[in-house]
């Protein structure tokens, strides 16, 4: 394979880029309200790196030194053969070049998969759940079994996986549940990860009106539970605290509030090959061009080297009336969350 000369990857403002997310389909099986509109037009099949491609891409990745790798998309268990490629990508932890495979999931085919994802050698998944309510994850997902996502995430517990909850905060609509959700999780030894509303994307509705901003949600916590500020990190961008009567952990992502772009360590890439330096940004890199034009790895290095040559300083989400636009058009579903 053809190294360059700089090993690592290193952008204008010395971040060091070791950590990268990876869109593997924009489809899903379920359609929340802040993430699709109903009716989604996804792409057409062959627009799609495919399974080796991905696999490739990847590797690439981890020969320029990233340590972390999550699975994401769409929904990332609904991709055809989606174990191939876990289990390609597993030798790279086997090697000790690659520190942690993960995905982040809806939960809806854990049920199937749990055993398998922690046999190649994921440790933890991410589990997105924005209510326990059966009726209001019906309508928050659309399309979503509140059920069928409990028994995935007992099949994730039985198999040894370490299970984190991510959890939108909804204006009106599960703010009033950020306790009992955060109660469950720690019951059940789970992480919980509370983050912002992103204007990413169009969708049906008003985001304002969905935007719940964290510090409002921490003020409230604060009123009944000890909230201690704690080092823990995973490498993202969740700052975490203890609750000291529960003994568990809870997690903000706060690009809105708090913005964390200066500890950025991680680029994206979607199921088509496009690198984004930033979520928040447009500017981008075709590695499925560059893949595709030669068998040799040099041009793909070539073409990342000068991605992260741009990676921007940061973004600048604003969420009020005044800005009725997303700030990018790509959903979430595409960047890959
Ligand atoms: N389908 C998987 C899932 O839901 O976990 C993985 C992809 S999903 C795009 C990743 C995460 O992005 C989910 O936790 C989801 O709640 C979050 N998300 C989607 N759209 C968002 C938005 N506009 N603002 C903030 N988070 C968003
Ligand atoms: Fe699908 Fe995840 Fe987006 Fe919900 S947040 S529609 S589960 S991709």
């Amino acid at each position: 394979m053809t190294k360059t000369s700089e090993p690592h990857l290193i952008d204008p403002f010395g971040r060091h880029v070791s950590y990268l997310r990876v869109s593997v389909t924009d489809r899903c099986d379920f359609r929340c309200v802040y993430c699709m509109s109903e009716h989604m037009t996804f792409l057409p099949k062959r627009d799609l790196l495919t399974l080796e491609e991905l696999d490739r891409v990847c590797s690439a990745f981890v020969d320029r030194g990233v340590r972390k790798l999550r699975i994401t998309g769409g929904e990332p268990l609904v991709r055809k053969n989606i174990m191939w490629l876990f289990n390609s990508l597993a030798r790279h932890l086997n090697a000790g070049t690659l520190d942690e495979l993960t995905l982040t999931t809806n939960g809806s085919q854990l049920k199937k998969y749990a055993g398998d994802l922690k046999a190649c050698g994921v440790e933890r998944v991410n589990v997105s759940i924005d209510s326990l309510d059966p009726e209001k994850f019906k309508t928050i997902t659309r399309w979503g079994d509140l059920s069928n996502v409990m028994d995935g995430l007992r099949a994730a517990d039985a198999a040894g996986l370490k299970v984190k909850i991510n959890t939108v905060a909804l204006k009106g609509f599960n703010e009033d549940e950020i306790n009992d959700l955060m109660m469950f999780c720690h019951d059940h030894g789970f992480d919980l990860t509370l983050i912002e509303t992103m204007p990413l994307g169009d969708i049906e509705g008003d985001r304002t009106d969905q935007y719940l901003p964290l510090s409002v949600v921490r003020a409230r916590l604060m009123e009944r539970w000890t909230l201690e500020d704690i080092p823990y990190k995973t490498g993202g961008p969740a700052r975490y605290v203890k609750i000291r009567e529960t003994g568990g952990r809870l997690g903000f992502i706060t690009p809105m509030t708090h913005n964390f772009c200066e500890s950025c360590n991680r680029v994206r890439l979607t199921c088509t090959g496009t690198l984004y330096m930033c979520l928040g940004k447009d500017d981008a890199a075709d590695l499925r061009a560059s893949m595709r034009a030669s068998e040799d790895d040099g041009l793909l290095h070539q073409t990342i080297d000068e991605a992260i040559g741009r990676k921007p300083k940061g973004h600048d989400f604003v969420i009020d009336r005044a800005h009725e636009k997303p700030a990018v058009s790509r959903h979430m579903s595409v960047t890959g969350g």
